[in-house]
């Protein structure tokens, strides 16, 4: 980060705005902001004939409700402050879409990428045991779930793990989110967080008056639109709001630098190019720019950050040109580039908000492992009994036939994907509605605004568990 606030530092100055807005005294403020418990571990791992020693960490922010929730993320940039931050933001983020669950979050400092799967397998059973044991991972108390360098593959693991220290745990399969379906994960969980992004994005041009403040028009149709970073999340939103909404994904920015084509980018290919290639150097049809920062700064509609914390920082905050931007990391945007982003009319949909779908859906996912059964398989035949009555009745009594396109739709029970897309299209619905009614309170912006709507919540919280 190039400004002068730590992760953790600039996650709190923005959230002090809220508290002074609601006039929060000081004890309570503390206790908000403050970080319940982190644990340190180290632990040697034998690997290609020596030992090595690994640190991970794994931060518990609140427990006013449990378990709490948050990813573990693999990087190299994994340190003590960011686990912090980022717990920090999973409370906040909890809290403004309804997820009854506390905030934490977990880092492991390793470069995945210098380890075979094999020795993945190893780290990540051994780190898991190192949780458990220290009681920071179980389905009542702290639930991880995958961030940057981790997916269905290590929670996978992570479960096995569990599995194996506590048999006689009935619900051992909510230990951990976003496992693989045929492991008690739900459908939908992978796109889970893209597509809350998409949802928020759809939920934000449903309000033309908002939509106005940004200059732009009509809906998301034809949007121009860059994308950061084309991993688990960057990746899905790109390729959901390219193909259900029509938006141009006119450059994506990765690693390596940036390709940018201004008729809209074939995402899926890309991410094709990018598994194959380690890259996007190369992609056929595209112009390639090896300095990804400044593609950061292209002209643009919509802006969406979906890599890593502090791209846009008091360095460039001044030369953004996307009126809009969609925070689908966390923490992209610093406390003093937010300042200035502010002050020049830029809109910014907070990650606490936009990135939400990944715990939205990892709730509905442990709801299905506590209730041992899949969302939709009591009801599903049943509903669809009834719309063939519905509509056999209706050709009964005016005596013609149901148009073919509406006879489908009526007579048709939900997937469990139906029934977790919908949910999460609630969610983030509902989520912003409550933000836009905050904003307006205190004519204040949507960060801020969603700040606000969580510290009532954890305040509320507390104040009625008696802690003060
Ligand atoms: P990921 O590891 O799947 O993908 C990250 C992508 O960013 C990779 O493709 C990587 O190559 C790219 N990247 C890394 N450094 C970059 C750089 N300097 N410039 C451009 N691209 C770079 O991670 P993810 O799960 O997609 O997470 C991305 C962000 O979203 C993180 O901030 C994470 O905390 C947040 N997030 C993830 C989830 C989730 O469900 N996975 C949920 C909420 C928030």
């Amino acid at each position: 980060m190039r400004d002068n606030l730590s992760f953790r530092d600039s996650v709190d100055r923005m959230v002090d705005r809220a508290l002074a807005l609601l006039e929060v005294e000081d004890g309570m403020a503390q206790a908000i902001k403050a970080c319940n418990t982190v644990l340190t571990v180290t632990f040697p791992v034998r690997i290609r004939g020596r030992i090595e020693v690994f640190t991970g960490w794994r931060a518990t922010h609140s427990i006013h409700r449990l378990p709490s929730k948050g990813g573990i993320r693999y990087a190299t940039t994994v340190n003590q402050d960011e686990v912090e931050a980022l717990a920090a933001l999973m409370t906040y983020k909890c809290a403004i879409v309804n997820v009854p669950f506390g905030g934490s979050k977990g880092g492991l400092y390793i470069d995945p990428a210098k380890y075979s799967r094999e020795e993945m397998e190893i780290i990540t059973r051994r780190f898991a045991r190192e949780l458990i044991r220290k009681g920071f991972l179980s389905p009542a108390t702290n639930v991880p779930a995958p961030d940057m360098g981790t997916g269905q593959r290590e929670m996978a693991w992570i479960l096995d793990t569990y599995k194996h220290l506590y048999p006689e745990d009935i619900n051992y399969a909510a230990c951990v989110t976003g496992k693989p379906v045929n492991h008690g994960g739900i459908q939908g969980r992978v796109e889970a967080t893209g597509r809350g992004v998409q949802y928020a994005l759809r939920e934000f041009f449903r309000h033309p008056e908002e939509v106005a403040k940004t200059g732009l028009e009509g809906g998301l149709e034809g949007k121009r639109v860059v994308v950061q970073g084309l991993g688990n999340v960057g990746y899905h939103a790109a390729r959901l709001l390219a193909a259900e909404d029509g938006v141009r994904i006119v450059a994506v920015i990765e690693r390596d630098g940036a390709v940018i084509d201004p008729a809209g980018l074939d995402i899926p290919a890309l991410r094709q190019h990018l598994s194959e290639r380690g890259g996007v150097k190369g992609f056929p049809g595209a112009r390639y720019e090896p300095d990804g920062a400044a593609v950061l700064e292209m002209d643009c509609d919509i802006l969406i950050p979906a890599a890593l914390e502090g791209v846009i920082h008091a360095g460039n905050a001044a030369r953004i040109r996307a009126p809009l931007i969609a925070e689908a990391a966390n923490g992209p945007v610093t406390a003093e580039a937010d300042v200035i982003l502010r002050e020049r009319g830029i809109t910014m949909l907070p990650d606490a908000f936009v990135n939400a779908g990944g715990v939205i859906v990892s709730y509905f996912e442990w709801i299905r492992n506590l209730s041992h059964i899949r969302f939709g398989r009591m009801e599903r035949r049943f509903d669809e009994l009834r719309g063939r009555h519905i509509v056999d009745a209706i050709e009964r009594m005016t005596e013609a036939p149901f148009p073919d396109h509406l006879r489908s739709e009526l007579v048709y029970g939900a997937t469990e994907l139906d029934l977790v897309n919908s949910g999460l299209d609630d969610s983030m619905r509902q989520g912003f509605q409550e933000i836009l009614e905050v904003s307006r309170e205190f004519d204040t912006d949507y960060r801020t605004a969603a700040f606000v709507v969580a510290i009532r919540k954890v305040m509320r919280s507390y104040l009625d568990m008696g802690v003060y």
